[in-house]
C-alpha cells in the first residue's frame, strides 16, 4: 500500500474499505498514525515555517556567546539565566533577529535557549536562539492570525489531581493527557492527598492510568510528606509544567520538593501597539535546585487544544488507538453507528467507560459548531 500524502488523504478511523482488508492493516495503520501526528503537530510550525527559516541556527557561530533560559519577560526585557553561572541577567533582543518574522508575536519566549553577547553593567543583548524542541502556543487574543508562544522546550507535564477533596476527577486527568499527547509531552499523573483515600480508590486509579494505559503514577501527600523524594527525582533535569485543579496541592507539592517554589500567578498589563490595554499571565521559569525548571504558565483554557479536531481527539485515547479504522463506517463518530468498534469494546470493559465518556465530552467540545470556551 503506498504511504498515504502527509495530511490530506487520510485520518484516523478512516481508512478505506480495502485498507482494513489489508491483511497487514496494522503495521500500514501504525505508518499513517505517526505520519499524522507529525503533521498535527507541524501545522501549525507549517505556518510559521518560513519565519524559522528567516533565522537559521549554526552553534559553531555562537561559541562566544554564553547560553542562557529565558525565564520571564516583560514590556523587552528578558530576564536570562546563564547557564555556567546561573547568574540572572536582563537582556534585549538583537533586531536582527526579528526581521522576517511575519506570524508569530514571540521572536523570544520563556524557555528559549539564547546566545548572550554580554554588555555593561550586568546587562547582555540576546544574539541568538536556539531552535525550539517544543513550543506551547495559542493564537494571540488580540490578533488570531499570529502565533502566541507560552513557553518552549517544556518536555514533561505533571498533571495533579488529589483524593478526598477536591474528590479524584478524571475528565479533568484525561483531558490533561491529551493535551500532553498533543503536544508530546511526557506526562506524569501525581494523585496528591493520598491520606484523604478512601479504601480501594488508590487502587483504582492505578489499575486504569498504570497497569492499563501505561502512564506513570505517582502517589503523595504533601501534608504527609509521601512521594515527595520520588517527584523531586521525577522533575529533575526537566523543563516540567504542572497543571491541575485549584486546590489539589500543587503550590505544596512544589514547595514540598523545594522550600519556597510556589506558583505564583502573576497578572501582566501589557500594551499592544495602539490596540489597547489587555491583560495577560505571563509565564516565569522557576530554575529548580536539583536541574531543570517548573514552569508557571497561564492554564490549559489558554494554551489549549484549541487546534484539535473532532476527528482527531480518539487518537490521544492511547487505549483506542488498536480499535481505530476498524469501525464499519470510515468516518464513524463513535457516537451511535453500528458497526462501532470502539462502542463494542466499551460494551465488553476493554475500554473504561469513564474514559470514553472523557472522549465523548472532548470531541464534542472541539467539534466547530460548539464555541470553546478559549
Ligand atoms: P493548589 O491550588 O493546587 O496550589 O493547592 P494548594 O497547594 O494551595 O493546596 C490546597 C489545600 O490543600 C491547602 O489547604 C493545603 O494545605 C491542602 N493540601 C495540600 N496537600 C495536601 C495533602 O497531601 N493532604 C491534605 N489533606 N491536604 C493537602
Ligand atoms: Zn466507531
Amino acid at each position: 500500500m503506498p504511504k498515504p500524502k502527509r495530511g490530506k488523504q487520510k485520518k484516523f478511523g478512516n481508512l478505506s474499505h480495502s485498507d482494513r482488508l489489508d491483511e497487514n492493516r496494522m503495521d500500514d495503520r501504525q505508518i499513517v498514525d505517526r505520519e499524522q501526528l507529525r503533521t498535527r503537530s507541524n501545522r501549525w510550525r507549517e505556518r510559521v515555517n518560513e519565519d524559522e527559516l528567516a533565522r537559521e541556527y549554526n552553534p559553531a557561530d555562537w561559541t562566544e556567546y554564553p547560553l542562557g533560559t529565558v525565564l520571564s519577560m516583560l514590556s523587552g526585557h528578558h530576564y536570562i539565566r546563564l547557564e555556567m553561572t546561573g547568574e540572572v541577567i536582563d537582556a534585549g533582543v538583537r533586531g536582527v533577529l526579528k526581521h522576517g518574522i511575519q506570524n508569530t508575536t514571540t521572536v523570544v519566549a520563556p524557555g528559549d535557549r539564547v546566545h548572550i553577547e554580554p554588555l555593561e553593567d550586568g546587562a547582555g543583548s540576546i544574539v541568538a536562539i536556539v531552535p525550539r524542541k517544543t513550543t506551547l502556543s495559542r493564537p494571540d487574543p488580540m490578533r488570531s492570525h499570529l502565533e502566541d508562544v507560552i513557553v518552549a522546550n517544556v518536555d514533561q507535564v505533571i498533571i495533579v489531581s488529589s483524593v478526598g477533596g477536591p474528590a479524584f476527577w478524571p475528565e479533568l486527568v484525561d483531558r490533561y493527557l491529551v493535551f500532553a499527547g498533543y503536544y508530546e509531552l511526557e506526562p506524569l499523573i501525581v494523585i496528591n492527598k493520598v491520606d484523604q483515600a478512601v479504601p480501594g480508590e488508590l487502587e483504582d486509579i492505578r489499575a486504569l492510568y498504570d497497569e492499563q494505559l501505561g502512564y506513570r503514577v505517582l502517589f503523595a501527600s504533601a501534608e504527609k510528606s509521601v512521594g515527595v523524594e520520588a517527584l523531586r527525582e521525577a522533575v529533575k533535569g526537566h523543563s516540567n509544567v504542572i497543571v491541575g485543579l485549584s486546590g489539589v496541592g500543587k503550590s505544596s507539592l512544589l514547595n514540598a520538593i523545594q522550600p519556597g517554589l510556589n506558583l505564583r500567578v502573576q497578572s501582566v498589563n501589557e500594551t499592544y501597539g495602539g490596540e489597547g490595554k489587555h491583560t495577560t499571565r505571563m509565564t516565569t521559569l522557576h530554575p529548580l535546585g536539583m536541574g531543570g525548571f517548573v514552569a508557571d504558565t497561564p492554564g490549559i483554557r489558554e494554551f489549549g487544544l484549541w487546534d484539535l479536531t473532532p476527528e482527531e481527539v480518539d487518537y490521544y485515547f492511547v487505549e483506542f488507538r488498536p480499535y481505530l479504522g476498524m469501525c464499519k463506517f470510515a468516518d464513524c463518530t463513535h457516537h451511535h453507528e453500528p458497526g462501532c468498534a470502539l462502542l463494542a469494546a466499551v460494551e465488553e470493559g476493554a475500554i473504561a467507560g469513564s474514559r470514553f465518556e472523557s472522549f465523548q465530552i472532548l470531541q464534542n467540545e472541539t467539534d466547530p459548531a460548539h464555541e470553546r470556551p478559549y
